[in-house]
């Protein structure tokens, strides 16, 4: 059986603290794409935390942590994120790490960084963690997969024929120091003593799983909107934060993925540039961000204030629908407790005609948002336990979204901890 958690729009929706959640009654927890450019927060009975390549199944000892084939495998930095958790005294994880997962490597942090750099003002403000240089390289076939670090010959041949293209781009169009090759040979021979302890076949193992009838739980990072193919192109990432795909990145048959539960936030946030329809600013966006998450809508990862924004119904609607989503998990909502009204987005209007159908990038960057306004509840919901007892105007606010999203809200969760959760 297998759940995915995914997020239905830019990400930062909760799904990290919603998959430590279901991750209780998981056998494995697989992260299926992405790298450590996003992060996940969890406070959970060990502390507070900000994960980003470690799965969020890290924290229960029943549960076997998986990077699957499609991440973009940082090395030290899954070995700091797994020796922090430790030492702040949770018990080590159990990680297993696929050998077709491919390495980061440092020149890819060095070819985003540059990049952006050249782009100036044109730039899709990445964190510069090295994942669109990364994964041009993997469909550009010039990436390493982790079972590459363990082959010393063919591993030296191949760096020395990558450095050749990376290192004329680095003196030619990025006026840049070159890399040396046995330099990188070392790196690569230290990422390989590193991960060795983890490396499996991670087709057998999820196999054998499946057929064992074990519980999997597929962990998304980021959200619809910031896929290649249906999110704000080029402003996306650059592997698919889709549901779907985790039957490439986990290697696992499309039909076993029986649940995906789409995490939607009360309210809307992005980091980076593209559109965002909804978009607040000034003294109404410093409060809401302020207020919001736990601690205020800062990146885990860079620290960026995010961008903040009203409930986009448009967005939702579509960023459920494009993940094939069974059931919502509707999170942060106690936030919203300070509000009179709340306006939510429930149209775009495009050269004059009003659409309830996300558009493609050109057409979406002409939007205005509809907004209709909803009565605020002015209460701190936090510590409710079950739906009935929300106010009224609350349950008005969750059931006005469900019905927009034209998909069934499940779970609602009403504070960072893991037991904030009302279950529908
Ligand atoms: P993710 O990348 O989708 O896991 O999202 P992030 O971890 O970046 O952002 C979610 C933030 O909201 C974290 O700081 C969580 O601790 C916090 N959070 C999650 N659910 C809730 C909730 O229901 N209420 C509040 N107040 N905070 C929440």
């Amino acid at each position: 059986m297998v759940k995915a958690v995914v997020g239905a729009c830019w990400g930062d929706e909760g799904k990290g603290k919603i998959t430590d959640m279901l991750a209780a009654d998981a056998d494995i927890v697989v992260r299926f794409q992405g790298g450590a450019n996003a992060g996940h927060t969890i406070v959970n009975d060990y502390g507070k935390f900000a994960l980003h390549l470690l799965p969020s199944g890290s924290f229960n000892q029943n549960v076997t942590n998986m990077i699957g084939n499609g991440v973009a495998l940082d090395i030290p930095q899954l070995i700091k994120e797994i020796e922090e958790i430790v030492a702040k005294g949770v018990p080590r994880p159990k990680i297993v790490v696929s050998e077709r997962a491919q390495v980061l490597m440092p020149y890819h942090r060095l070819f985003d960084t540059y990049e952006e750099e050249r782009l100036s003002d044109r730039q899709f403000g990445s964190t510069k963690s090295g994942i669109a240089p990364f994964f041009s390289d993997k469909f550009s076939k010039i990436g390493f997969q982790v079972w590459e670090l363990f082959e010393e010959d063919r591993l030296r041949e191949k760096i020395k024929n990558v450095l050749e293209v990376k290192n004329l781009m680095l003196e030619h169009i990025y006026h840049k120091p070159l890399i040396d090759a046995d330099e990188l040979y070392e790196t690569c021979r230290q990422y390989g003593e590193m991960i060795k302890p983890y490396v499996i076949d991670s087709v057998q193992y999820m196999h054998k799983a499946l057929k064992e009838g074990k519980t999997v739980l597929l962990e998304g990072q980021l959200g619809s909107l910031k896929d290649p193919d249906f999110g704000i192109y080029p402003m996306t990432t650059s592997s698919s934060t889709l549901a779907g795909y985790g039957s490439i990145g986990a290697c696992i048959p499309p039909y076993e993925i029986k649940e995906i539960i789409t995490v939607v936030k009360a309210y809307s946030s992005a980091v980076g540039a593209g559109a965002f329809v909804s978009e607040i600013f000034g003294d109404e966006a410093d409060e809401l961000r302020r207020r919001g998450g736990d601690g205020g809508e800062y990146g885990a990862t860079t620290g960026r204030p995010r961008r903040m924004g009203w409930f986009d119904c448009v967005a939702s609607r579509y960023g459920c629908r494009v993940q094939g989503t069974t059931a919502v998990a509707f999170t942060v909502l106690d936030v919203l407790g300070y509000l009179d009204e709340i306006p939510v987005c429930v149209g775009y209007e495009v050269d004059g005609e009003v659409i309830r159908d996300f558009p493609t990038t050109g057409k979406l960057e002409k939007a205005k948002p509809v907004y209709k306004v909803l009565p605020g509840w002015k209460a701190d919901i936090r510590g409710i336990k079950s739906y009935e007892e929300l106010p009224e105007n609350c349950r008005n606010y969750i059931e006005f979204i469900e019905k927009e999203l034209e998909v069934p809200i499940k779970i609602v969760s009403n504070g960072p901890a893991r037991n904030d959760i009302i279950m529908r």
